[in-house]
């Protein structure tokens, strides 16, 4: 394992942080603080921005239109996104990874090209139907359906908390497709805005992440052509598992950037903020806050970057290491935005400084994309099958 990146990837980087520095992190607290309008017209414009730049195409094939990099090199420019503006991350990680990851990955052809170069351009928005009211960790128990008619199949149910839900211009669904006798066949489906029986909620209202909309997707008698399936009927759930342990490289990259960008606030205003005749930053229980804030990013950024290096080396073990790295970052992005308001005292409880922002938005890294408590289940399985006999 090697993370000394090439020149040219340094370069590659070091022009994205431009670009976060100069588009996107200007725009996250407006991002954040306006109507739904605006704030879906910002985030269309990074978008744009980001496609331009290659960042939608990371990790997809120069067959449609994306660069092919490795993941490794990917969860870098990742970070840096999710320094610069958490929401922004999320709904284009919601886009190209959780939509376009799947078509990549169990597409035909036909879906790949109808699909992918649209998602890689900014021209489309994707999003990824899992979670319904009834379940989201215990997916078996989903209540959508597809049944078989003609030659084609017609869903009904509902799907909600999903990302980009009422922007998306393709939802990849997951659905049973067994019958009555036989429950337990799964299938994911490509449906497209503007099929009939296929509509979106209104966005939520929430904690964090207010620049990324989330709300429902609803099919009723949605009829479907053959070619909506993804892959074989009855590799759904495997296919959704795929997808969210793939992504969770990227979601732990993102929680670094968003530590990162905590502890880049609160050094700026422990240097700057005088108590007692003395910048804060002299007070020790305020320097060991910076201390112990670096140690966790910098661990959480070499679990990252080894999940990332596991996965793009098909090595065995780079699910319970993505699952090791997702819990360690998104716990370790919780307690920097804590420890970042507290520097900040009374001021980091005020809309006007980032912190506020980056502590309502750390909290999501800890539920979604299967939650802590269900990825600790995971890892300890998987000690225990290795060690337990
Ligand atoms: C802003 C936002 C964006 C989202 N985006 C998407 C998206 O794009 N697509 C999508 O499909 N979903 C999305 N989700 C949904 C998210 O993935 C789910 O909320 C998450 O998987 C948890 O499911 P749940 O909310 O149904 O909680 P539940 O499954 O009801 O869990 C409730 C609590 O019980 C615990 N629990 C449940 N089962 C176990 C168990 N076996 N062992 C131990 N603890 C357990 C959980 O850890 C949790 O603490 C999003 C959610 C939010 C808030």
């Amino acid at each position: 394992m090697n993370f000394d990146y090439s020149d040219d990837e340094k370069a590659g980087f070091a022009a994205f942080e431009r670009l976060c520095r100069d588009k996107i992190a200007p725009r996250a607290a407006e991002l954040d603080r306006s109507d739904y309008d605006k704030a879906v017209a910002i985030l269309r414009g990074s978008f744009r921005a980001l496609a331009e730049f290659g960042y939608l195409g990371l990790g997809h094939s120069e067959e449609h239109g994306g660069s092919g990099k490795p993941l490794v090199e990917g969860v870098v420019y990742m970070e840096e996104l999710g320094r610069a503006c958490a929401a922004t991350f999320l709904s284009t990680g919601a886009s190209m990874g959780l939509c376009g990851g799947p078509i990549k990955a169990f597409g035909t052809p036909e879906q790949k090209t109808r699909w992918l170069p649209a998602l890689i351009s900014g021209q489309a928005v994707g999003c990824l139907g899992l979670t319904e009211p009834g379940c989201g960790t215990d997916l078996s128990a989903i209540k959508t359906r597809a049944r078989r008619d003609g030659g084609g199949w017609v869903l009904d149910g509902s799907k909600t908390l999903i990302t980009n839900a009422p922007i998306c211009d393709a939802a990849v669904v997951l659905a049973k497709i067994g019958t009555a006798d036989n429950d337990e066949e799964t299938g994911m489906f490509i449906v497209e805005r503007g099929t009939a029986g296929f509509s979106t909620g209104k966005p939520f209202a929430k904690m964090g992440y207010h620049g990324s909309p989330t709300g429902e997707l609803f099919f009723e008698e949605c009829r479907v052509p053959a070619e909506a399936l993804l892959g074989d009927a009855g590799d759904g759930f495997a296919q959704a598992m795929g997808v969210l342990q793939h992504g969770r490289a990227g979601i732990s990259a993102g929680a670094v950037g968003l530590a990162q960008a905590c502890l880049d606030e609160a050094v700026k205003y422990a240097r700057d903020r005088q108590a007692f005749g003395r910048p804060i930053s002299k007070y020790q229980e305020v320097s060991h806050k910076l201390a112990d804030m670096k140690m966790l990013i910098d661990t959480g950024r070499l679990m990252t970057r080894h999940a990332a290096w596991l996965a793009d080396t098909e090595n065995p073990d780079a699910g319970v290491m993505a699952s090791c790295a997702k819990v360690f970052t998104t716990e370790a992005a919780v307690k920097c935005a804590s420890w970042a308001v507290q520097i900040h005292g009374g001021y980091g409880y005020l809309s006007e400084y980032p912190v506020e922002r980056l502590y309502r938005d750390a909290k999501l890294g800890e539920i979604g994309e299967g939650t802590n408590e269900i990825q600790r289940v995971l890892i300890a399985r998987d000690c225990l099958a290795r060690w337990g006999a």
